[in-house]
């Protein structure tokens, strides 16, 4: 078996690195940079095997265990825990380990311009599989995009500390994460959908010179993210599977939130499990989907709820105001399933005069 994965971000850098310690499978790698430097908020929602996985490679910078939501600069949601539900983790030093061991275990990586990664393809070999894994650019002609822009900066923040803020108004939010406990350096930003770039920084530079006092800048990005992307893990033409995706090339992207990394890890899991238990490239896809269907369920609740969000406006205060508490924690933890919508409506039907 042979597969040929482009874009080695998180998820094809985790899945390269996965195949790469099979001895049957012929794996190789491709990506339009050598260092990966696309920004992030950092943030890695925990699951067990993501947990041993981050703490393995030494990449965790901070463990939030505190947790504020803000709807416009309001309250909704507060929590302090025991134990965190996310990781904020150095992810370009993430990106490059795992480069690395794919590497050493003999996978073969190549680094390319967009126009040659084209090339890299499965040359009529039937028993090949390509794995399309170039993130939001995967969706550059199709899609609808948040260009989000992410400073890192030495300031006052406690660092176990995580602060989101809704502006559904403006199709987005903001975001205040620890960067790196031992530097002292905090993650902040925005994104908001369809807002230049010189809109949102603007809003950003105000939102922040209000929360905190005095800041050192030392390195400010944007990037888009394809919070309505389609979700397709599986490309067909005439009926032959063309190629299969992994990450937010997926559309494994949760929109509420711009969090993508997770998904990517676990959506890069599934395919590394649905190849290594099957014989053949029809095989491989069916088991990729079947193990992918929680991820395709959360990714497309995560955009109604997105939808409604920016249909509610002003009023989406309110309405935040009125979902239980059981329901932050579920999105913090990144559970919101379609059934889980479904569920927590049926219990609270006072919720249905904001939907309907
Ligand atoms: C500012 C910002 C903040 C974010 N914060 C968070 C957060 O805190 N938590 C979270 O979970 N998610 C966050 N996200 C989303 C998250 O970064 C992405 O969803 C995640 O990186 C997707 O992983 P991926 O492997 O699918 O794609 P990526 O990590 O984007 O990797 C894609 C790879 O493809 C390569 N590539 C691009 N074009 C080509 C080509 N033509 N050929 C070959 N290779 C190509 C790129 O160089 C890159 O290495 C944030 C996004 C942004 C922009």
């Amino acid at each position: 078996m042979k597969i040929v994965v482009k874009g080695l971000g998180v998820s094809g850098s985790y899945l390269l690195y996965r195949l790469s310690r099979e001895s049957n499978i012929e794996v190789s790698g491709y990506d339009i940079s050598k260092r990966y430097a696309k920004p992030c908020g950092d943030a890695v929602t925990l699951r067990p095997w993501i947990r041993d996985l981050l703490e393995e490679l030494e990449v965790v910078r901070a463990s939030v265990t505190k947790y504020t939501v803000k709807v416009e600069g309001k309250t909704v949601f507060e929590v302090s825990l025991k134990k965190p539900y996310w990781y904020i983790v150095d992810k370009p030093l993430l990106v490059e380990k795992l480069r690395f061991l794919a590497a050493n275990n003999g996978a073969r990586i190549e680094y390319t311009s967009p126009h040659n990664v084209e090339k890299y393809s499965c040359n009529r070999s039937r028993d090949c599989i390509i794995v399309d894994a170039r993130g939001p650019f995967s969706h550059v002609k199709t899609t609808k995009y948040v260009v989000a822009i992410r400073y890192l900066a030495r300031a006052d923040w406690d660092m176990s500390h995580a602060l989101l803020d809704f502006y559904p108004r403006h199709g987005g939010l903001f975001w205040v994460f620890p960067g790196s406990v031992r530097e002292g350096v905090v993650n902040f930003g925005g994104g908001f959908l369809n807002r230049p770039v010189n809109y949102t920084e603007a809003f950003v530079k105000k939102y922040v010179k209000d929360l905190l006092d005095n800041y050192d800048l030392l390195d400010k990005r944007a990037s888009p993210i394809a919070v309505f992307s389609p979700i397709r893990p599986l490309e067909k033409k005439s009926g032959k599977i063309q190629k299969l995706r992994i990450g937010e090339s997926a559309g494994f992207i949760i929109s509420t939130a711009g969090e993508g990394n997770r998904p990517g890890l676990e959506s890069a899991e599934a395919l590394y499990n649905a190849i290594i238990d099957s014989e053949s490239p029809k095989e491989i896809a069916q088991g990729y989907l079947r193990r992918v269907k929680t991820l395709v369920s959360e990714a497309k609740a995560s955009r109604h709820a997105l939808k409604l969000a920016i249909r509610l406006g002003s009023r989406f205060y309110e309405f935040s105001r009125s979902l239980p508490e059981e329901f932050w924690h579920t999105y913090l933890q990144s559970r919101i399933t379609m059934r889980y919508l479904v569920k927590i409506v049926l219990k609270n039907p006072g919720l249905l005069r904001y939907i309907l």
